[in-house]
């Protein structure tokens, strides 16, 4: 009989934000072998503050973490690494999908803004479009000073590290992995499960700039889930998740529902995916632009995929209209 192993004691490190986010959070997470921090919140003295003072209320030191795990690439969850190692030198594991976003690789970071420039052009986009590629490009300038430097070690589907299994979960991000302690349920879930949001599974080209299906690989991770019995989720932003498999089927009833409405849209015009957009989240496609093409176009692909929907190029732009059903 194999002996359980111990459960690993999380100390929670949550900053708040006025951002509908709620929180940022990360986690000291203490287990038999090691000291980890998973995931390491924003780039600001707010974030560093509290990782500090987390660390001095449980009798830790900065010098006592052992490694850095990250769930993904986004800034607001590898914001302290540089920092950190600066003072403590070690390791940082991520995804292997995630070292050209983690180390802001020019010539990925340029082939990305073309998908999007290509994409918002055949989503019917125009103007709105081409400023959000502007945004792009100066973000590219400013990117460079969120390297992450030194070495970065890859992690994969099935990886055991430090009592805990790495589980690939793309969706939000294409290099988003969960870490789940098997014997007591712990996940620690980075943004695949937030309580308080959906996640949004932001559409994003893959490393050769093809376009990844993005919700259906999120839902498709969701399900992926259901096959653990999981106790606990710690996110990475609001409340501890205290029932994860009951908020990973509200999550999926909630794609599906959503994807219902929209195919309700589609029945019978013809329309681009920014008309779509403008119909369904109105004012939101010029204030939230990415986040609502990323989930119009998300859904389109989903209801594609399922042969609900279909869609033809004119002049260069895509029109979407429901499919005949015999
Ligand atoms: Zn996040």
């Amino acid at each position: 009989m194999k002996l359980k192993t111990q459960t690993p004691t999380v100390y929670p490190i949550i900053v708040p934000t006025s951002s509908s986010l709620k929180s940022f959070n990360f986690y000291l997470v203490k287990t038999k072998q090691a000291l980890i921090l998973v995931d390491t919140g924003v780039n600001v003295d707010k974030c560093w503050n509290y990782l500090m003072n987390v660390l001095e209320d449980n009798g830790f030191s900065l010098n006592d973490i052992d490694k850095i795990i990250l769930t993904h690439n986004h800034n607001d969850h590898i914001g302290l690494v540089n920092r950190i190692r600066s003072h403590n030198p070690i390791p940082v594991y991520a995804h292997r999908d995630a070292m050209l976003r983690l180390k802001r690789d020019e010539a990925f970071l340029k082939k990305r803004i073309a998908f999007f420039q290509t994409l918002y052009n055949e989503m019917g986009c125009g103007d709105r479009g081409e400023k959000q590629i502007e945004k792009l490009n100066k973000a590219l300038k400013k990117n460079k000073s969120q390297i992450i430097e030194g070495e970065i070690l890859p992690l994969v589907e099935g990886d055991e590290i430090d009592g805990f299994r790495v589980i690939e979960t793309p969706g939000h991000a294409p290099d988003h992995i969960v870490l789940l302690h098997e014997d007591s349920g712990l996940l620690l879930a980075g943004d695949h499960l937030i309580q308080h949001v959906s996640s949004n599974a932001l559409i994003e080209p893959d490393k050769q700039g093809e376009k990844i299906s993005s919700l259906l690989q999120y839902e498709h991770s969701l399900k992926k889930l259901k096959d653990y019995s999981l106790s606990i989720a710690y996110p990475g932003h609001g409340e501890i998740v205290k029932n994860p498999l009951q908020l990973i089927d509200k999550r999926i009833e909630g794609i599906e529902k959503k994807s219902e409405k929209l195919n309700n849209i589609v029945t019978d015009q013809s329309l681009t995916a920014a008309e779509i957009a403008k119909i369904y989240y109105q004012e939101k496609y010029g204030s939230e632009f990415s986040l609502v093409m990323s989930e119009i176009i998300g859904h389109l692909d989903r209801l594609e995929s399922y042969n609900r929907v279909t869609k033809e190029k004119q002049d260069g732009i895509f029109y979407y209209y429901t499919r005949e059903t015999n």
